[in-house]
């Protein structure tokens, strides 16, 4: 067991932070406070190969590690999350379904565009009156000859304002609560498709998290993704290898917490010194630095085990729970540490405070996340 990075893995590392610093970093509070999605910006990032991180060479993709998408999420986190949460979405969920389950001649009609960013990808699961109960769903698809037509309303969609094509879940089989759904994939410029009500957010304010609305959509039977009823234990599939990306996303706003108090604790002087030199501010420091460095520990245990191809349900859900709770706790910490100015705009504490909450609640609550850890668990599986 070697807990080192290769040289491979610390170069990408540090691309992403380059890109980041320069081409992220200025624009944080500007984008957070007007909401902005800046779509050239993950334009770039695609050209970088970010938006195809996880995928083969033949369509287009990086073919990166899962240990080098958790390392790209992270430096993506540390500096804006929002964006962050932009590439985790177009790739674990979008361009991740289409490829677990796409049929060749899907994978070449799609995937190239989306690897490199010339598409933006969204996945709509949730719905407005169903979230973690998904078999609750309402939004329908009825085969009529040589076509599927879909109705319904998702909502709380990332990217789907700004996406090209979105991956839909649909029940085809209302009587069947385990085999009753379908996914589809849908290019945006079909008739009766259409993003709604854009979300106004308490974080992560640059992604785009809008309502994806479907009225008598047509797509045709060749945009089925993997078999009829397999719709739900396929979405379950995808959100394995996603709530790594979400746990390293929690670990990079954690650490952006962290490394923000560390050097505002070393200039900030109280009653004569630094406020580093007290130890209850230390104490603070070092239970952010142990549990940040646990929680990657646990999103890197998930990163190589999908990679190995190992079954990673429970250890994906662990990483995510605990790195996204960890994570709300560092942030607290840090507007603590920050004093008042943790609760002002022109310190950066404030924003990393607002937007980790996400990561405790999308693609599963820590919730649903310790059910399936205790399932698994119980049921003495991985
Ligand atoms: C910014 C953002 C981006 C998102 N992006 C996407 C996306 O791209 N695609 C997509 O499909 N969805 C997306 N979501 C939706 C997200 O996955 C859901 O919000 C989440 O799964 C929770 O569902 P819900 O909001 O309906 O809450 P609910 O399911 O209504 O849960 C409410 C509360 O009840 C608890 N609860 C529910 N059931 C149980 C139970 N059995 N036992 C114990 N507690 C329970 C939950 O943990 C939670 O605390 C996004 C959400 C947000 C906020």
């Amino acid at each position: 067991m070697d807990f080192r990075l290769t040289e491979e893995q610390e170069q990408i590392r540090a691309t992403v932070r380059e890109f980041a610093e320069s081409e992220i970093k200025p624009h944080v509070m500007k984008w957070d406070e007007a909401q902005t999605f800046p779509l050239e910006t993950v334009k770039k990032l695609g050209e970088l190969g970010m938006l195809g991180a996880i995928f083969p060479e033949q369509y287009g993709g990086a073919a990166l590690s899962y240990v080098d998408y958790v390392n790209i999420i992270e430096e993506l986190g540390v500096i804006d999350s929002g964006i962050g949460l932009t590439v985790a979405a177009h790739n674990s969920l979008c361009t991740g379904h289409i490829y677990l389950t796409g049929t060749d001649e899907q994978k070449k009609k799609w995937l190239p565009k989306l690897t490199t960013g010339e598409w933006l990808g969204a996945w709509g699961l949730t719905e407005p009156g169903s979230g973690s109960d998904a078999a609750g769903m309402l939004t329908t698809a009825v085969k009529s000859g040589n076509e599927w037509v879909l109705n319904g309303t998702k909502n709380f969609i990332t990217n789907a304002s700004y996406a090209n094509i979105s991956v839909v879940i649909a029940i085809t089989d209302r009587n069947d609560k385990k085999r009753g759904a379908s996914a589809f994939a849908v290019e945006m410029d079909r008739k009766g498709i259409r993003p709604g009500k854009k979300e106004n957010k308490l974080g992560m304010r640059a992604s785009d998290t809008a309502e994806l609305v479907m009225q008598d959509c047509r797509v045709p039977a060749s945009n089925l993704l993997g078999k009829v009823g397999d719709g739900f234990v396929d979405a379950l599939r995808v959100l394995d290898g996603g709530r790594i990306s979400i746990g390293a996303l929690a670990v990079g706003i954690a650490r952006g917490a962290y490394e923000a108090a560390r050097d505002y604790a070393k200039q900030r002087t109280a009653f004569g010194k630094p406020i580093a030199e007290f130890q209850a501010i230390q104490f603070m420091l070092a239970d952010m630095a142990t549990e940040i460095d646990a929680a990657r520990l646990l999103c890197y245990r998930a990163a190589v085990a999908k990679d190995n191809g190992e079954r990673v349900s429970t250890l994906s859900a662990m990483a995510k729970l605990y790195a996204s709770e960890v994570a709300v706790r560092c942030t607290e910490k840090g507007v603590q540490i920050f004093g008042g100015y943790g609760f002002i705009k022109d310190f950066p504490a404030e924003k990393y405070y607002r937007d980790v909450k996400l990561c405790t609640i999308g693609e599963g609550t820590s919730e649903i996340q310790r059910m399936v850890i205790a399932r698994h668990l119980l049921n003495d599986e991985r």
